[in-house]
């Protein structure tokens, strides 16, 4: 008889890290598809701290970034935010926000949400072996675009890697900061709450 019948299903969380300078549209419709199709109870959004690949800019203040994903998840009762990232010292290590996750979330299925762009980027990343040990992947991709495997992953560890199909992928921060900074428009590309907050506090102007 097969085992796995008896145990009883696990309960999912995903989790959407991100610098969020700022969280635009493509964040949160990634998040919600995921959250819909893997049946997670609920989104943690969790804005980086110190970002190890992200050094060339001034990023934002933890605060103003913190502030503007608040009000962007504030419609969605499944999503969250967590500022665990950016209370840390140093460095933000996705393998470490997983492994502390895993203590709150004892005996949940981890997915760990990101673009395609960024699960590519992940195999430079720490320990990723041991990262995809802890929890499983949830890559976004554009509708038609197929992942493909990454050569030096074993099958195994491949396996831990979904893909979603989303169709906001072309929406990124850094246009939207760039739009800022020449006066072209964003509205659309993000929620409201947030493009009104990017105005008060003048982001991005230069
Ligand atoms: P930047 O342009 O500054 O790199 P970004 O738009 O890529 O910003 P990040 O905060 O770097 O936003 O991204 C956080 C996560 O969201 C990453 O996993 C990234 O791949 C993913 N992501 C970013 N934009 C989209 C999008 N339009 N659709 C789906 N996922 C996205
Ligand atoms: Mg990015």
């Amino acid at each position: 008889m097969n085992n796995s019948l008896n145990q009883p299903k696990k309960r999912r969380i995903g989790l959407m890290g991100g610098t969020f300078d700022p969280i635009h549209h493509g964040h949160l419709v990634a998040a919600e598809e995921a959250r819909y199709q893997f049946g997670m109870e609920k989104v943690i959004f969790i804005p980086a701290g110190k970002p190890p690949h992200k050094t060339r800019r001034d990023i934002s203040l933890p605060g103003h970034r913190l502030e503007m994903t608040k009000r962007a998840i504030s419609s969605n009762p499944h999503f969250t935010i967590s500022d665990l990232e950016i209370k840390r010292e140093g460095l933000s290590y996705t393998i470490d926000t997983v492994r502390a996750m895993k203590e709150v979330y004892v005996g949940w299925e981890i997915y760990f949400i990101t673009g395609s762009d960024a699960v590519l980027e992940i195999l430079t990343w720490k320990n990723v072996e041991g990262l995809l040990e802890e929890c499983f992947f949830v890559a976004a991709t554009r509708p038609g675009f197929q992942l493909g495997s990454v050569n030096h992953l074993p099958k195994g560890a491949m396996a831990k890697i979904k893909t979603i199909e989303v169709p906001a992928l072309a929406i990124s921060s850094t246009d939207i900061r760039h739009r800022v900074r020449e006066g072209r428009p964003i509205k659309y590309l993000l929620p409201e709450a947030v493009e009104k907050f990017i105005f008060r506090k003048k982001l991005y102007q230069q």
